[in-house]
């Protein structure tokens, strides 16, 4: 026999007793969120430094700087404070160390002249391509010089295994094997070498890439591809990032080519963080791409900023 599934409307009563105060909990927090939100838009942001990678050799206070810089210029643009630092900030800025930047040190290390320009690009380009025809022809000689002295061990061990199995062999022979044998570990010796410093020359051609691949995002020319290079690179190589999940809103900086660099790039994220979306004015600091790493706002930046106030 069935169970008695219960009185229908005295379930439907308690379902709607439960959901009036549920209801009313989301309401109230998706209005705080809201009302958090607007603040952003109408009073200055708030935003409060957060991790600062020391790798970058920059301190927390010229990080801070140079965040207190970019902030001026939206402000001067408009005569009030857009964003103010506070210990509580809602924005949170980092400054993270990555490939990119580790990239970008080393080929200072190796006094390679970069900037962020098409010229720059051309010539790196050029240097890339010599290096790693270079690299490649090496690479394809080792691997060939490697089979050789294989073959050459094998043979050696044959000899010494057939000479074991006889119960020795001749003086002269002997002589002849032991010379052999030190011809091998020379020969071993310069192989690793070898092998070293095409090592070497493909870490420099991977930061290479990662580098010409930048100043190519930033002036929509073509990249280079080496080996796994292209895909760290992801569909656009940007400095920098804003980011909203949930109510975390966060600025990550990944790298920057100099103090103008850095703050200019953290402008463009904080007018993100504002809300302003990109413009196609390629000056503009608001334009996707970082043409030029002049801190200074464009009229069309000034334009964005007030139509976003006035709203
Ligand atoms: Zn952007």
């Amino acid at each position: 026999m069935p169970r008695p599934l219960g009185n229908p409307t005295a379930s439907a009563a308690s379902f709607r007793f439960w959901r009036i105060p549920l209801l009313m909990a989301l309401l109230i927090g998706a209005l705080l969120v809201y009302e958090r939100q607007q603040r952003g838009v109408r009073g200055p942001l708030t935003y409060r430094i957060g991790g600062v990678d020391p790798r970058f050799g920059l301190s927390r206070e010229e990080f801070s700087g140079a965040v207190a810089q970019a902030a001026s210029l939206w402000k001067q643009a408009v005569s009030r404070d857009v964003f103010r630092a506070d210990a509580k900030g809602v924005v949170e800025i980092n400054l993270v160390y990555d490939y990119r930047q580790e990239a970008a040190d080393r080929m200072k290390g190796l006094s390679f002249k970069i900037e962020n320009t098409k010229g720059s690009y051309d010539q790196l380009k050029a240097h890339f391509e010599t290096l790693k025809r270079e690299s490649d022809l090496k690479s394809s000689g080792l691997s060939q010089d490697f089979a050789d002295h294989n073959s050459r061990v094998a043979t050696f061990n044959r000899q010494v295994e057939t000479a074991r199995q006889r119960g020795g062999v001749e003086e002269a022979t002997a002589r002849q094997l032991e010379a052999e044998q030190r011809q091998l570990a020379i020969k071993k010796e310069d192989l690793v070498r070898r092998q070293e410093e095409l090592k070497t020359a493909i870490e420099t051609l991977q930061s290479m890439a990662v580098v010409i691949n930048e100043i190519a995002s930033n002036h929509n020319l073509d990249l280079v591809n080496y080996r796994d290079t292209g895909s760290q690179l992801g569909p656009e190589f940007s400095e920098g990032i804003y980011e909203q999940k949930g109510t975390r809103r966060t600025i990550t900086i990944y790298h920057f080519p100099s103090h103008d660099g850095l703050v200019r790039v953290l402008a463009h994220e904080l007018g993100h963080a504002k809300g302003l979306p990109h413009l196609d004015n390629p000056q503009a600091v608001m334009h996707r791409l970082m043409v030029t790493e002049k801190p200074e706002l464009t009229p069309d930046d000034v334009a964005a900023l007030k139509a976003k106030l006035a709203k």
